[in-house]
């Protein structure tokens, strides 16, 4: 009796499972290299820049072309599209006519940081400071008393581009955002944390030797200003032209005695972007022309002319169907309707010391494979791009074929909070999306977490449904 009870339940309820149960010591290899791999591009790739900049070196390794030099696009043909170097667009042309639909895979490549006011340099108390304004939503009490590298661009009004990574060598110096000690801190202890740090306090330390010993002031900032002329050939209004971001001066790791984990800056969501990144790399004459998304701005609402809400995209698929002689009047929309998007961004992972923020029977949790959400949004799904029924059928049936591990989840407990993603705004075009990605504990924090398996998982994932072909 108790055994046809437990066949039944077997045979009847939804299991939930650690991915790392069943594994062979060769998969576990696996795994654990690709996460080699994975960390590597995090420690090298912390801006959106440095990350298309890797995309494109590892595209044309793997026989990509910039689709500016081609004139005729054919199937199995491979090409990519730069936009403004903070966001990239890669296809593998497929054997059908574009308007049966493409199969797309996108994820954003910006994380919360902070970045340098226009004008950032003061002087106070002998001390020289860079003023900054954060970047997508921070707990700021996180960016103090750590290590911050510098990176990004100061472009100059003749046209040159000075490249700027400070912090992450072992022999330069770094910077940090002090904190009041505690033994004076009774008043800012007694403060909500949202306010116990205040967005114009977040200055980063930068210096304290004055240019000489004349009576004259401001000398520290002039010391400063001195060494950044000499070393950049920059004068002060230069930073009115410059993109600088601090992010943690620090790498990332293996996590934990059995390094099952990742713990490293930017997972949110570079996870997803790697993934997706290393599938359409490996993908080989599809039948529905295959696409790989990286946008930039995600974090703050997908804006501008690098975010994905930009008419950037449609100009890339035009081009595709320009070249591939398959374009004529609406046939962008025709594309478009018929297309299929995996909405590549991680999920909120549910974490041990927090887990009443969580509805478990709905949370994602580290290390069951790769996490689907089939809306997002906050009160009430507001905002949230609702995947149809039919279309995540669809791509839990290519996951089962495939024996990739997923889960589906909702982000957090009813009416806890909320987020989004890109989701909806290749859903407003037309096509069929929804949010599949890895799961980050402490996520948006300068030290996110994810587990190998879910990494791996998520590349199997992407793969497939490139691959997938109705
Ligand atoms: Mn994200
Ligand atoms: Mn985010």
């Amino acid at each position: 009796m108790n055994d046809k009870n437990s066949e039944l339940k077997d045979k009847l309820f939804a299991k939930k499972q650690n991915g790392w149960e069943g594994i062979s010591d060769e998969e576990k290899k696996i795994i654990f290299n690709f996460s080699k791999e994975y960390i590597n591009f995090l420690n090298i790739a912390k801006t959106e820049r440095e990350v298309i900049l890797y995309s494109k070196d590892l595209a044309e390794k793997s026989g990509f072309k910039n689709i500016q030099s081609v004139n005729e696009l054919h199937a199995g043909d491979k090409v990519y599209y730069i936009n403004r170097d903070k966001n990239i667009y890669l296809a593998v042309i497929g054997e059908e006519d574009m308007k049966n639909g493409l199969h797309l895979v996108g994820a954003h490549v910006d994380s919360p940081r902070l970045d340098l006011k226009p004008n950032p340099l003061y002087e106070s108390e002998g001390f020289a400071l860079l003023r900054t304004h954060y970047y997508g939503g921070i707990k700021k009490y996180q960016w103090v008393t750590m290590p911050l590298a510098i990176h990004g661009v100061i472009v100059k009004t003749n046209g040159e581009k000075v490249n700027v990574v400070i912090g992450e060598n072992e022999e330069e110096p770094i910077f940090t955002i002090t904190d009041l000690l505690p033994h004076l801190a009774e008043e800012q202890m007694s403060k909500k944390i949202k306010d116990a740090i205040e967005g114009e306090n977040l200055n980063l330390l930068v210096g304290n030797i004055p240019f000489d010993d004349s009576k004259s002031g401001d000398k520290v900032k002039l010391n400063i200003m001195n060494i950044l002329n000499e070393k950049y050939g920059i004068v002060e209004k230069d930073f009115l032209s410059a993109e600088l971001e601090l992010v943690p001066g620090f790498k990332a790791r293996s996590l934990g005695f059995d390094e099952s984990m990742v713990a490293g800056y930017g997972q949110d969501d570079r996870a997803c972007g790697y993934t997706s990144l290393r599938a359409i790399l490996d993908t080989e004459r599809p039948k529905k022309t295959a696409i790989c998304i990286l946008a930039d701005k995600e974090e703050i609402g997908s804006v501008g002319n690098t975010g994905m809400q930009t008419k950037m995209f449609d100009v890339f698929v035009s081009e595709l169907l320009d070249k591939t002689k398959q374009n004529s009047i609406n046939a962008i929309d025709v594309v478009y309707s018929k297309s299929k998007m995996l909405s590549a961004d991680v999920n909120a992972a549910l974490d041990p010391l927090y887990s009443n923020s969580y509805e478990k029977s709905n949370a994602a949790y580290i290390g069951e494979g790769i996490g689907l959400n089939k809306y997002t949004g906050q009160r009430g799904k507001m905002g949230g791009s609702d995947a149809n029924a039919e279309f995540v059928a669809e791509v839990r049936s290519i996951l089962e074929q495939n024996n990739i591990q997923y889960n589906i989840s909702e982000l957090g407990k009813v009416d806890v909070g909320g987020g989004g993603t890109i989701a909806y705004i290749l859903a407003n075009k037309g096509m069929d999306v929804v949010d599949c990605g890895v799961a980050v504990l402490s996520m948006h924090s300068p030290y996110e977490v994810t587990s190998k398996f879910d990494i791996y998982t998520a590349y199997r994932a992407y793969k497939a449904f490139y691959d997938y072909n109705i």
